[in-house]
């Protein structure tokens, strides 16, 4: 896959600017891959649902970051802090509008393989699992725990999204959204603190 007018256009307006991002990001030393805008595997990358139906220019960061843990998050909000960007948080990638991607003055975090935990608790049938889980493949991981969960009919739609703002499906006339089953969520902060959020 080539890079498209818009992106050559665009490396070719901000070389500079994407020179000076490329030697912050390395000074990162950041565990997971670094994506930025221009690279040989960007126009792969920068794919999500929404490519296809919303203009290049809304859903093209200039920098895709995937951490491969906690440690990455802080070191990701720290670089955007300091470049004053915005951050979209993409890990499933099925926003219909293109929510979890930017434009090029922003960055994206990419979670879709960051938090893949799956610890089940028979005794006290709490299930404690990270965002990262595609639905077809956490399904099946239920099943296999004997266990279910109210989830939606898209196997790639991802857990990041879906607790929030999704989890509608079949079963939700008996058993409500996916959302009305969890007990609580951790969250990662623009300061750099960390907390977990109990649902009531
Ligand atoms: C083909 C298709 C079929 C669908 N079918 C159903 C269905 O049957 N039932 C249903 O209820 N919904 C369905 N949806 C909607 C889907 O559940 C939501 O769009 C969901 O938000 C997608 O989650 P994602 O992680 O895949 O997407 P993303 O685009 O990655 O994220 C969606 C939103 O959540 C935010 N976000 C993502 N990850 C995190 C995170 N880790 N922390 C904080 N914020 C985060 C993003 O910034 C974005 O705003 C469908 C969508 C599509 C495109």
């Amino acid at each position: 896959m080539s890079n498209s007018d818009f992106i050559n256009k665009y490396v070719a307006e901000h070389k500079k600017q994407l020179e000076e991002l490329r030697v912050k990001a390395n000074l990162l030393a950041f565990d997971g891959r670094v994506v930025i805008i221009g690279d040989d595997d960007y126009p792969q990358k920068r794919l999500q649902y929404a490519t296809t139906s919303v203009a290049e220019e809304y859903v093209s960061p200039r920098i895709i970051l995937y951490p491969t843990g906690e440690k990455d998050i802080q070191k990701a909000i720290g670089l955007c802090h300091e470049l004053k960007m915005a951050i979209s948080v993409r890990t499933g990638g099925h926003q219909y509008c293109g929510y979890s991607s930017t434009s090029p003055v922003n960055m994206q975090i990419d979670l879709s393989e960051t938090f893949p935990e799956y610890e089940y608790d028979a005794e006290t049938n709490v299930l404690r699992c990270g965002v990262s889980h595609a639905l077809g493949s956490w399904a099946k991981m239920n099943h296999d725990h004997g266990i279910y969960l109210p989830m939606g009919v898209c196997a790639y739609v991802n857990l990041g999204g879906h607790v929030h703002t999704g989890g509608w499906g079949m079963v939700a006339r008996s058993h409500g959204l996916l959302a009305r089953s969890r007990v609580s969520v951790r969250h990662h902060t623009r300061q750099r603190r960390e907390g977990t959020n109990r649902a009531a």
